[in-house]
């Protein structure tokens, strides 16, 4: 029996052009379908999402809104986190169910500690949510939101600092031990500052990439397997020489970050947890996407990242 910790991306559950709850369900359940399947092997799994789309969503509903007080970034994270929670957990009970696994799901609202004082805080960089026009974005500016501007228009940029800690890593040990299925550490996890021995939410979003390698670390995960919207990582990525990598070591995977090979906030953020979570005693760490994972997980498909050096043939 092996623990992993699978990572799904935001848009694996929210397709911004299809956002109607019929065809977000339909996402949900797809997703869920192949989780069941990776337990119904005999996997233990604990579950983490990212939310990009849906906290994106609701601080435009805040923004447009303007009726009430609009809430600080870790309450919109915490919105995230129980709202996917939800739609996953049920998904994930009915999908199990289904095939006659009678396993329970529970999904824990997961705080996780960064750095206080982290320079991300003063230049704030990660964009989130959506574009708006120069006009907008200067009455919003005024307001003292901070924003980026490129070439599709204006956004907001939010602090991303690196996570430290899960607040409830002994919770979720407790729940595995006792076969239950976890869904954790939401978006990356609501992010929290100890300020004289107290948690404090604090205003940013934490990577979910980085989070969910922190949590295999913690619980003693064999295998970190990060799911999104490709089959592989790839160096020179889009262009025709284009080649997808099948699998690389952690020295390999840090010399191609710095050749540029992996586009900054999206692949880059993977392979970098992967080459953490190997570097800090995981086994094995696999970036695939959504439809492949059973197939990534029994070594034919996917790019693996693992330790110590490539053997040659
Ligand atoms: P998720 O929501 O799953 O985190 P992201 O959009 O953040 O997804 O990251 C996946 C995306 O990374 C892919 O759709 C792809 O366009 C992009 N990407 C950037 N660089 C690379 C690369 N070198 N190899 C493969 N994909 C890459
Ligand atoms: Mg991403």
């Amino acid at each position: 029996m092996s623990l992993i910790v699978i990572a799904i991306g935001g848009n694996a559950i929210l397709n911004p052009e299809k956002g109607n709850p019929k065809e977000q369900q339909e996402l949900i359940d797809r997703t869920c379908r192949e989780i069941a399947q990776i337990i119904s092997v005999g996997h233990d799994v604990v579950l983490t999402h990212g939310n990009g789309p849906q906290i994106g969503n609701i601080l435009t509903m805040q923004e447009e809104c303007g009726l009430v007080h609009p809430q600080p970034l870790d309450i919109c994270g915490a919105q995230t986190q129980g709202m996917l929670g939800y739609s996953l957990q049920q998904s994930l009970i009915n999908m199990l169910w289904g095939i006659g696994v009678k396993k329970d799901v529970v999904t824990i609202l997961t705080q996780v500690i960064v750095e206080g004082s982290c320079c991300s805080f003063g230049n704030p960089t990660k964009p989130i949510g959506l574009y708006y026009t120069e006009e907008r974005a200067k009455m919003m500016m005024a307001r003292g939101v901070k924003m980026i501007q490129d070439k599709k228009g204006y956004r907001r940029v939010v602090p991303s600092p690196d996570p430290l800690e899960i607040v409830e890593e002994i919770a979720i040990k407790k729940l595995i031990s006792e076969g239950v299925t976890v869904i954790a550490a939401g978006g990356g996890g609501i992010p929290v500052i100890r300020n004289n021995g107290l948690l404090v939410g604090v205003e940013a979003v934490i990577d979910k990439d980085l989070t969910a390698s922190l949590v295999a670390k913690d619980i003693g995960a064999d295998t970190l397997l990060i799911l999104t919207d490709v089959e592989n990582a790839a160096l020179n990525y889009g262009k025709s020489n284009q080649v997808d990598l099948h699998e690389i070591t952690v020295s390999q995977g840090e010399r191609y970050i710095k050749e540029r090979h992996f586009g900054k906030g999206s692949m880059e953020p993977k392979v970098l947890a992967a080459i953490g979570f190997i570097k800090s005693g995981g086994k094995l760490a696999i970036i695939s996407s959504l439809d492949k994972a059973l197939d990534a997980l029994a070594g034919n498909a996917g790019t693996r990242i693992i330790g110590g050096y490539l053997k040659v043939d």
